[in-house]
């Protein structure tokens, strides 16, 4: 039922994001692939999903700090791929450091580039869908969304900002066949979570595997990573017309985190 619809996911030259486009293309949607990276090796990672799936994938460098950029990202899906039908807001970054001593630009960039990005595309690719009378919104959220910790004074407002605009967003689309919903999910490992390994390790003197153990995945009760493939389930269903009355929920994925 997926099949023939565009998906466009934000961040998805990496991690997760890069999963659920994965995911999105094995399901037969057209998808448009958004995120930095190595030039020739996205542009060879696109010929594969084309070719290997039978789908359009398009590529779109927009920077999701700079709302003319998504704006214009948001136009290229809908001359060349009909308009967004699933919008997966995925893009996002990390900086951890005690609130008095943040610096503004990094405080701006993390707000940017995780909360506003979503109102943005969500605010671009809105008419189509309601035009279409369906459409599925997917936040990539955090367990940051619901719960705090220190040092993450950026990260935690943008993601508790995300999970207040899915709901939001919710309330306003909720009988247009349009749902919006975030996930939440705990500590994945992907590129963003090995940088804080590295940076953690280094702080507290400790080596690698003892940093995952007793600080990563010290408030995360299964004691291992969500698996990508765990998330990429989550969002086809959420994307599915068996998800039609999920909608404005913030959906833990996080190993009991959350549940404490
Ligand atoms: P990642 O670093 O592997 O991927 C981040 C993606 O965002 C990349 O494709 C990158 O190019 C893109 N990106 C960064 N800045 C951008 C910009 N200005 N414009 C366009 N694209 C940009 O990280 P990840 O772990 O896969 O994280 C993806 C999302 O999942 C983030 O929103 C993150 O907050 C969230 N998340 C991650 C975890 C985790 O443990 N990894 C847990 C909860 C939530």
């Amino acid at each position: 039922m997926l099949k023939g619809k565009t998906a466009l996911v934000t961040g998805s030259t990496s991690g997760i994001g890069q999963g659920i486009l994965s995911a999105f293309a094995g399901a037969g949607c057209h998808i448009v692939m958004n995120g930095f990276g190595d030039e020739k090796e996205i542009e060879t990672n696109r010929m594969r999903l084309q070719e290997e799936h039978g789908i359009r994938v398009l590529y779109s460098s927009a920077d999701m700090s700079k709302p003319e950029s998504i704006e214009a990202m948001v136009r290229q899906a809908e001359t060349e791929s009909g308009g967004i039908d699933i919008l997966v807001n995925c893009a996002g970054i990390q900086f951890v450091s005690p609130v008095d001593e943040f610096p503004p630009d990094k405080w701006e960039a993390v707000i940017a580039i995780n909360l506003s990005s979503a109102f943005y595309t969500i605010r671009g690719a809105l008419p189509k869908m309601k035009e279409k009378k369906w459409g599925r919104i997917i936040n990539i959220a955090s367990a940051h969304g619901l719960v705090a910790s220190p040092f993450k004074s950026a990260y935690v407002a943008a993601k508790h900002g995300m999970v207040g605009l899915t709901k939001t967003v919710a309330l306003e689309i909720a009988e247009q066949g349009i749902t919006c919903n975030a996930i939440c999910p705990g500590f994945v490992k992907t590129p963003l979570v090995d940088n804080q390994i590295a940076d953690q390790a280094r702080a507290h003197k400790m080596d690698e595997q003892t940093v995952i153990r007793d600080v990563i995945l010290a408030s995360q009760p299964t004691k291992k990573f969500v698996g990508i493939e765990e998330i990429n389930a989550l969002a086809l269903l959420l994307a599915s017309d068996q998800a039609a009355s999920i909608n404005g929920s913030a959906l833990a994925i996080d190993g009991g985190w959350t549940a404490r």
